[in-house]
């Protein structure tokens, strides 16, 4: 079957955009599985759903309709039944929602056959938290980037910024250190590198650097 290149790790670490980017350089499919997280949280968002009420969250699982579509900028729009929720879904309110809804194992499981079919030739860059450990362990490449929790505030507060989203860094910084704790904690799938994984600190390294050194895994 086609081969895949999974990268993991926490957020902010640049593997949204390295993810990305690699997959544009091999002209292959891309996967970006924190999206679907993220897009259940908006959609249970929507529907005024309880994130204690876990049998609505999986309902809502089930319901929500995730799909992605190329702007033909190289930009990924998400449309979470059929609205265009990009923007909404890179806000720190949905990156939260995410994480308390993925720490529930039946919206795990319904999640993991729609992540599996982006499976196609030439090839999937899957990028997650669990793509080299849970939803593909056969994957042929796995990477597991790192950086400190300062230089991951740092981008990320520089992103919301440049959309013109009005946070502080101190705030950023805590955000990102208790969905860390609780993505590392969670009974299931916590946040763990594959055995077979290679790791790579990205902090104070360039985008282009990082992006040679995975092109360099798959095609050395
Ligand atoms: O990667 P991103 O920040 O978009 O992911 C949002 C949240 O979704 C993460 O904090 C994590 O809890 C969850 N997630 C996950 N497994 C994945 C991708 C994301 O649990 N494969």
């Amino acid at each position: 079957s086609a081969p895949v290149l999974a990268i993991d790790g926490p957020s902010g670490s640049g593997k949204g955009t390295i993810s990305r980017l690699v997959a544009q350089r091999l002209g292959w499919h891309y996967l970006d599985s924190g999206a679907l997280y993220r897009a259940v949280g908006v959609a249970a968002g929507w529907a005024d759903l309880d994130l204690d009420d876990h049998g609505a969250l999986v309902r809502c699982t089930f319901d929500t309709e995730v799909g992605f579509r190329d702007d033909g900028r190289g930009e990924l729009r998400v449309l979470v039944n059929g609205t265009d929720a990009t923007d909404e879904l890179r806000t720190e309110t949905a990156g939260a929602a995410a994480s308390a809804i993925a720490a529930i194992p039946e919206v795990r499981a319904a999640l993991k056959d729609r992540q599996r079919r982006f499976r196609q030739l030439p090839g999937l860059v899957a990028d997650g938290r669990d793509m080299g450990t849970v939803i593909f362990p056969d994957a042929r490449f796995k990477v597991f980037l790192t950086a400190s929790a300062e230089e991951r505030a740092q981008r990320r507060y520089k992103q919301l910024n440049d959309k013109g989203v009005s946070v502080t860094l101190d705030g950023l910084l805590r955000e990102i250190l208790a969905r860390d704790a609780r993505d590392a904690q969670r009974a299931v799938a916590p946040l763990r590198p594959a055995e077979d994984a290679v790791h790579i600190d990205t902090t104070g390294v360039g985008i282009e650097d990082v992006v040679e050194r995975v092109l360099e895994i798959v095609n050395p």
